[in-house]
């Protein structure tokens, strides 16, 4: 049957202008990084990706690297694009990224022009498009002279390859320089994406003030903390979840005694705020102005429509904010 979107679905989502930019995106995003490649169902990304869409959520993020196999993920999101999502294409936001190893060689890592011009190049043939509306590069590299890649962002829109830049995991004072050189070529970055939650609140020592002085937005990156901040790992590891999985990034043992403990002390606030503790950690992290939007993950549809009620109740009293970072600091 042909898929036609939701025509309720702006009605309930909060869209927030990124920076000093004109864009606006949805409080809440979707990052393709798990769950999304080739060794996954397709069926069911398909489904993630159409609910997300019919919920509001307009902001599909990915990277070169996201599958597996790597540059999977684009080709998850090309198909859709190519069939269900054909006549939305200016209804939504994609961005990738490129700056950790995707290919053999010295081309295929870290910051230069040569690497990030050719990934852009071979993501856009993964996604079947013409352009993404975002492209970062995904990590500092110390190696390379910041003003060459910062360039070739700037080349990469001038090209019209991206309608706008932006970069990931770099601290304030790598932002701070990397925002000053793309000043002065004359393509400002859009947006900075980092990785902020309850359990790890690095961006607060200084980058969320560089990125408000530059005029960046702020996309944050594992707000959940890869699940630890859901009802999902309260009393045991479920065998369906990312930390039972083959995940290198999570697994049994981060799923620590001290955490569970946290958690189950969060729950509570949580509850008695009427809502699920997954719902708490993004509008925790959405309390912030400086965060333009919150970059969930998930392996399921349920997920995304516990996630999205986020926006019913993104308010805090001083109590309950007083009562969490007690618990997240102790
Ligand atoms: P999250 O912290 O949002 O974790 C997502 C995981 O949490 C899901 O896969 C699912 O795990 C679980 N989950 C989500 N919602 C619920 C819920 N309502 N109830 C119970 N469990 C839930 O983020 P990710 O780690 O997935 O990262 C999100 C995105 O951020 C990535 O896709 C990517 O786009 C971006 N990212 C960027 C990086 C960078 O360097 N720039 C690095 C990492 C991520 P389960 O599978 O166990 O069900």
């Amino acid at each position: 049957m042909k898929y036609v979107a939701n025509d309720k679905r702006y009605q309930n989502m909060v869209y927030n202008r990124c920076g000093n930019s004109g864009l606006k995106l949805p409080a809440i995003s979707l990052g393709m990084w798990h769950n999304f490649g080739s060794v996954d169902s397709y069926e069911n990304a398909k489904a993630m990706i159409l609910k997300a869409f019919d919920l509001g959520i307009t902001h599909f993020d990915l990277a070169n690297n996201y599958g597996p196999e790597p540059g999977s993920a684009e080709e998850t999101l090309g198909r859709v694009l190519k069939k269900e999502l054909k006549g939305y294409r200016d209804e939504v936001v994609i961005s990738t990224k490129a700056g950790y190893g995707m290919w053999e060689g010295p081309y295929g890592d870290h910051g230069s022009k040569k690497y990030l011009i050719s990934s852009l190049n071979q993501s856009l043939n993964r996604l079947g498009l013409a352009y993404v509306d975002i492209f970062y590069h995904h990590r500092p590299d110390k190696d390379t002279p910041l003003e060459e890649t910062i360039g070739a962002l700037d080349q990469i829109v001038r090209q019209g390859k991206a309608l706008y830049v932006g970069i990931s995991n770099y601290n304030a004072e790598e932002t701070k320089r990397a925002s000053e050189i793309a000043k002065d070529l004359g393509t400002p970055l859009l947006i900075h994406q980092p990785s902020y939650s309850m359990f790890n609140r690095s961006v607060e020592n200084g980058l969320l003030d560089v990125t408000e002085e530059e005029g960046m937005g702020v996309m944050a990156f594992m707000p959940l903390q890869q699940g630890l901040l859901t009802n999902k790992y309260l009393k045991e590891i479920p065998e369906d979840s990312r930390a039972a999985g083959t995940s290198v990034f999570l697994n049994r043992n981060d799923i620590t005694e001290d955490k569970i403990l946290k958690i189950q002390k969060l729950n509570v606030i949580a509850k008695d705020r009427n809502q699920t503790l997954a719902q708490m950690a993004i509008a925790w992290v959405l309390r912030d102005k400086r965060v333009t939007s919150a970059l969930i993950g998930a392996s399921r549809v349920s997920q995304i429509e516990d996630n999205v009620k986020t926006i019913n109740n993104l308010y805090f009293s001083q109590s309950e904010l007083d009562a969490i970072r007690t618990i997240i600091t102790e």
